[in-house]
Parts: structure tokens; C-alpha cells; sequence
């Protein structure tokens, strides 16, 4: 048994993960400089988007929407992370074992329909926020800030995703049943 976390454990975790600032997103990138994923140099050229593709004529556009398809989104440009983030909170606000976002520093986010459903959440004294439909209460895109880059939950996109995860994050804090799921049984449909 895990013992139960104290608010200001968790009050860390969101400060540290929640409101992932550009500074933490270069230190993660920096430590992960090397691995295959993040410096391979197609992947990149794939993914990352913006400014630079203008000259060739190439733009990144995703296309996501809700459950109930109130809300549709573009967003035009490249993601610079995909982080699989296993803390509290983000398993609280998924119902799931962990977060699954997209982060882009230069990308830019437009709402196609439904911008007056979306309702943002943040976690009083945290840095955590979730943005989700009023309606069906799907997870969807929050804007950049000062504090933070553009967060796209990447379950909410229906256009392909080249870009591989970046890393898990908070492995310390997944749930006692989060462990060796590649091993569960994987069956194509219902069983
Ligand atoms: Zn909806
Ligand atoms: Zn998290």
C-alpha cells in the first residue's frame, strides 16, 4: 500500500508538471537529447512545424474535436513534446493511468466551432488546468499563456500524431496497478 499523499505532495507535483513551462520543457528536452526519438532528425522535420515550414510550402495542421462535436479545433503548426504524465492530478482529470499531451511552443490554436463550451478548470493553489467540454466534458486544447505553451490532450485529435511520446513523467506517482501493461492481454475488439 501507497501511502496517501499529502496535499502539499501533490501541490509539488502540480507545480512541477501542471504549468510545464518553457523552461521545463527545454530542461526535459535537454536530458533526453541523445535518445533516438527526440534527435532523429526525420521526426523532427515531421513534427515540428511553424515559421520554418513556410518557406516550403509545408504546414502542420491538426484537426480535433469533443465527444459530443460541439467543439472543433485546428491547430497549425508543430508539437514540440508528447509527455505521458502519471501524477495525481492527471490521473484524477483523465479517469486513466496518466496524461496524454502535446506542447508546442510556436503552434497556433484556432477554434473552428463551439469556443463558449469550452470551460477551464485550474486546481485552486496548483498550477493544474484542464480544459473540457460543458457539455460531453471531453479533454481540449488550452491555449498558450505567459506561464505555460499550448497543451493539447492528444486523444482529443483525430488527425495523425507522427511524433512518439517524449517520456512518462511522475513514474513515482502511477497507479499500484500501472505496471507491466504491455504484458495484459490485447484483444482487437470486445472479447
Ligand atoms: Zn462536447
Ligand atoms: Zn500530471
Amino acid at each position: 500500500m501507497r501511502p496517501e499523499k499529502s496535499v502539499e505532495d501533490l501541490a509539488v507535483e502540480a507545480e512541477v508538471v501542471q504549468g510545464i513551462d518553457v523552461g521545463a520543457l527545454v530542461g526535459v528536452h535537454g536530458a533526453q537529447r541523445g535518445s533516438r526519438h527526440v534527435s532523429d532528425a526525420p521526426l523532427s522535420e515531421q513534427n515540428r512545424g511553424g515559421p520554418r515550414d513556410k518557406g516550403r510550402g509545408m504546414t502542420t495542421r491538426h484537426y480535433g474535436s469533443c465527444l459530443c462535436g460541439a467543439v472543433r479545433f485546428e491547430v497549425e503548426g508543430g508539437f514540440d513534446h508528447f509527455f505521458l504524465c502519471h501524477c495525481a492530478f492527471c490521473r484524477k482529470d483523465t479517469g486513466s493511468a496518466h496524461g496524454a499531451n502535446l506542447f508546442s511552443t510556436t503552434a497556433k490554436l484556432t477554434w473552428l466551432s463551439g469556443e463558449a463550451q469550452v470551460i477551464t478548470y485550474h486546481l485552486p493553489s496548483t498550477r493544474h488546468a484542464k480544459s473540457f467540454c460543458k457539455t460531453c466534458g471531453s479533454a481540449l486544447p488550452r491555449a498558450a499563456t505567459n506561464a505555460s505553451p499550448l497543451v493539447v490532450p492528444a486523444g482529443s485529435l483525430e488527425t495523425p500524431v507522427a511524433l512518439r511520446p517524449s517520456a512518462h513523467l511522475f513514474v513515482a506517482s502511477r497507479a499500484d496497478w500501472d505496471h507491466d501493461l504491455e504484458t495484459v492481454p490485447m484483444i482487437e475488439r470486445l472479447p
